[in-house]
């Protein structure tokens, strides 16, 4: 096949002097390798068929942060158990969090209750169809919405997820490094976008990036555009990744207040911010220094003879690293602010991973 008219040009690329890889000629080429290559994924049409809006919107709300491979346990039972985006709108908030554990990042499964809600009530069950509509509803941002207007409406929309920036940066052998390059990605990837088939270019791009242009070891023989890349002799070095500022460290104390009966105190934590609406062991608040245990415990959400437990419970957030000293405590049968669970009913609440962790240390010790 010929090169076609606007399949190469000469531009300078940060300075040097190369060809850079025409558009027309990586969408074909993505298209043909999609046809072949394409992941069969739950949330996915078949070939040719119309995606169901919902199922893209749930999966790539739960992809948010989370593998592919952990999700798809976790569309099913949503689907099994909601199998309309009214049906997930008419379901409890707590019923939700609590299918949602392990997904971790809560504030989303808030935000995909009150989605649903939205779409049910104001749009009459029916998302809508731009990405202007869609980045209108709680939880949608610029890449979600940009990822369900091509997905579920094949509509022309530049969606950029990580795997996407990789298969750009080595493309267009962009060496700037992240976080500064995402706008000079994102303007090279906009350039790909036309009306053939805009949905299937983003899955594309998105499957290539995750099978074939992986992070380490990218298999450049069998890639579709091994003809135009321009990074492919650096890939591995590309994207140049800024260095990542060290985590800082939080530190709490946690209070397990066990009753006779075997009973532990729950409490809900505040509508707002990190793990908002979760259930949690009661605790001091997470800050900078270590806790001195006299100043922790007036905390203790019950009078008891309170046992500091051998070790940490330690937990990773995006933005800081948590540890938490656990305090044991027998405390009386009357307490208002919470609810008393026994350790094996514990899965009826939606209780975030690192409290899960703070039940190991306790129950395993
Ligand atoms: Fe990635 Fe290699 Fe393909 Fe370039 S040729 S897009 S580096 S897999």
């Amino acid at each position: 096949m010929g090169r076609q008219p606007n399949d190469f040009s000469v531009k300078s690329v940060k300075g040097q002097t190369g060809a850079t890889p025409g558009p027309a000629t990586v969408r074909r080429r993505l298209l043909a390798w999609y046809d072949r290559h394409r992941r069969d994924l739950p949330w996915r049409a078949a070939p040719g068929a119309t995606a169901d809006p919902y199922h893209v919107w749930l999966s790539e709300i739960m992809l948010q942060q989370t593998t592919v491979a952990a999700v798809q346990p976790y569309f099913r039972r949503f689907l099994q158990r909601w199998p309309t985006v009214t049906a997930l709108a008419a379901a409890d908030l707590d019923a939700v969090l609590t299918e949602w554990q392990g997904l971790g990042y809560y504030a989303r499964a808030r935000n995909l209750h009150a989605c649903a809600r939205r779409v049910s009530e104001a749009h009459d069950g029916r998302f809508p169809d731009t990405e202007d509509g869609l980045r209108d509803l709680p939880g949608i941002g610029r890449y979600t919405a940009a990822a369900i207007a091509a997905i579920a409406f094949d509509r022309p929309a530049t969606v950029v997820d990580g795997n996407v920036e990789r298969v750009v940066a080595r493309l267009h052998r962009v060496r700037e490094p992240l976080p500064g390059s995402k706008p000079r990605l994102y303007d090279l990837t906009a350039t790909l976008n036309g009306d053939h088939r805009p949905g299937d270019l983003a899955q594309a791009m998105m499957d290539l990036g995750a099978t074939v242009c992986t992070p380490r070891q990218p298999d450049c023989l069998i890639c579709p555009l091994t003809g135009v890349c321009l990074g492919k002799a650096e890939a591995e070095t590309l994207p140049v990744k800024a260095p990542k500022k060290a985590r800082p460290v939080r530190y709490g104390v946690t209070f397990w207040a066990g009753r006779d009966d075997g009973a532990v105190l729950l409490r809900r934590r505040p509508e707002e911010g990190l793990l908002g609406g979760m259930m949690e062991f009661p605790g001091t608040p997470w800050v900078d220094a270590d806790w001195d245990l006299g100043a922790a415990k007036p905390h203790a959400p019950v009078a008891a003879a309170w046992q500091a437990l051998p070790g940490r419970v330690v937990h990773g957030f995006t933005h800081f690293r948590l540890e938490l000293t656990v305090l044991t405590g027998t405390a009386g049968p009357e307490h208002e602010d919470g609810v008393w669970v026994r350790p094996r009913d514990f899965g009826r609440y939606a209780l975030p991973t690192v409290m899960k962790k703070v039940a190991r240390h306790v129950l395993g010790s």
